[in-house]
């Protein structure tokens, strides 16, 4: 009967046929299917059964259907790996060795295990968000971060929002909706994924007035910008470009000057807000937002996950009566953060009260100070795992490269970093299926169960080791192992 429902079964290859295709019911009823139901349930389990044996029908149709198909534990096996494959979250843990250490699409800062701890705790426990345990009474969930921020930046006072985005939007539709603020050409910055100045303005309700040039702004372009609809003097941090050659800035402590007689705030966003100066561990100099506040800037915003190393998370400090109308303003609710992010960020702030030991501590910091000399033992150590894991059809070496901070972030700076670099082919091959095998390779190893990014530039594959931290070497070997291309 078989050989007459099948059409044309080619060679000598055994064949199945749609009658030997179990049913539901009796795939439900088998005893090895006991531990999916109880993992899945019968809905999820029977749904994925239903879906396997209608492909298995279509194969039989095709000709294409082998004993082997319709073997009962066969069964069970693909039916464990597709609940499971489905079961997975989303939201994936990976290996990032591209290079970038801040990298936003890859999730930015990687937290210290005292925000893990708090996480965890907020998570599970009730807290005091917005509860003042002195008084009983209700609290304000700013206040659980604000003396801190304002220790560490000498800043009057602080709020939190959701990032630096939503940070300048509260900002401008605060303090100058309906007005007019003043921002140099050279600083009307783009950052990816659709954060623009003059849209940010335009969606806060202020008027954007440019003033100077792409390259050169004067203190006289200011002044003579100033009028009785102005609202405040805004400077932005060139995050992700510099300006070089022939070029003029003015420096938040001329802006104060020109701004005092009027009344006039001057606002910085200052994008990556390093708290501390980096370049006493060799990293290259940020102004920081103590130095800012100091020069004279009447409020500062920067993002938590970027330099500072936290939570996804905006920071506004400045002057008290500034803050405390930006609280008011009713986008602050809308733009709020949860306590989740609050948890993570108290810890992490207060590791920079104990300067002396940021670097081991603190994970970016920890990440963006290794030396290459340890990055380079770990590329040699890794080396002959990866050459073994992939065979003949490729070559990997270890070799020095080039880290970047990365979310905008000193964007011109690079760390000397170092790490394994994959050639495909041999000299006989072209380059079209150089690329090609590039391309595959760099899929399987995405494919991983926990999947590995590097980046393909000049016809190799580049795997970045600095942000590969000891504790997950043995994890990344053991992959490596089980690597197929
Ligand atoms: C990164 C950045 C932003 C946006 O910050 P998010 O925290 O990503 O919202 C805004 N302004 C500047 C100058 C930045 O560098």
């Amino acid at each position: 009967m078989a050989a007459a429902t099948t059409p044309a079964a080619t060679g000598a290859a055994p064949q199945a046929s749609a009658s030997d295709i179990p049913s539901v019911d009796r795939v439900l009823n088998l005893a090895d299917i006991k531990p999916l139901l109880a993992l899945y349930g019968r809905t999820q389990l029977t749904a994925a059964l239903r879906k396997h044996l209608d492909k298995l029908r279509a194969d039989a149709l095709a000709g294409k259907l082998i004993p082997a198909d319709v073997d009962d534990s066969q069964l069970i096996d693909i039916l464990e790996k597709q609940l499971a494959a489905a079961s997975r979250l989303h939201l994936r843990a990976l290996f990032n060795l591209t290079g970038t250490v801040l990298h936003t699409n890859l999730g930015r800062a990687l937290l210290p295990d005292e925000a893990v701890q708090a996480v965890v705790s907020a998570l599970t426990c009730p807290g005091n968000l917005e509860f003042d345990l002195e008084t009983g009474g209700r609290g304000d969930r700013d206040s659980l971060v604000e003396d801190v921020l304002c220790e560490l930046t000498g800043a009057e006072a602080a709020t939190v929002v959701n990032n630096n985005a939503a940070a300048v939007l509260l900002m401008l539709n605060a303090l100058a909706q309906k007005k007019e603020v003043i921002v140099s050409r050279g600083e009307l910055v783009e950052i990816g994924g659709a954060f623009r100045i003059p849209d940010i303005m335009q969606r806060a309700g202020a008027k954007l007035v440019e003033i100077g040039s792409t390259n050169r702004t004067h203190p006289a372009d200011y002044a003579n910008a100033i009028t009785a609809r102005t609202a405040m003097l805004m400077k932005v941090h060139c995050s992700n470009y510099a300006i070089s050659g022939f070029t003029r800035s003015v420096e938040v402590s001329t802006l104060a000057e020109l701004a005092q007689p009027h009344g006039l705030p001057v606002t910085v966003d200052l994008g990556s807000g390093t708290l501390v100066d980096l370049t006493q561990w060799g990293l290259p100099g940020e102004t920081t937002v103590r130095e800012t506040i100091r020069q004279g800037a009447d409020l500062v915003t920067f993002s938590g996950d970027k330099l500072l190393g936290g939570p996804q998370a905006g920071l506004i400090v400045g002057r008290a009566d500034l803050i405390r109308r930006i609280k008011k303003n009713p986008l602050k609710r809308a733009l709020r953060v949860g306590k989740l992010t609050l948890a993570a960020l108290e810890p992490v702030l207060r590791l920079y009260l104990a300067p002396k030991f940021l670097a081991e501590r603190l994970t970016t910091l920890r990440l963006l100070t290794r030396s290459q000399t340890a990055i380079k033992a770990q590329s040699e150590r890794l080396l002959p795992v990866l050459q073994n894991a992939l065979g003949t059809h490729y070559a990997v070496t270890a070799e020095a490269m080039s880290s970047q901070i990365g979310s905008g972030a000193l964007p011109v700076d690079q760390l000397p970093s170092h790490g394994l670099v994959i050639r495909a082919g041999n000299a006989t091959n072209g380059g079209k299926r150089h690329g090609r095998a590039l391309d595959k390779l760099e899929k399987a190893l995405r494919q991983l169960p926990r999947p590995v990014i590097g980046r393909i530039a000049n016809d190799a594959l580049w795997l970045d080791c600095r942000c590969l931290e000891q504790h997950d070497e043995a994890l990344f070997s053991t992959q490596l192992q089980g690597l197929s291309t």
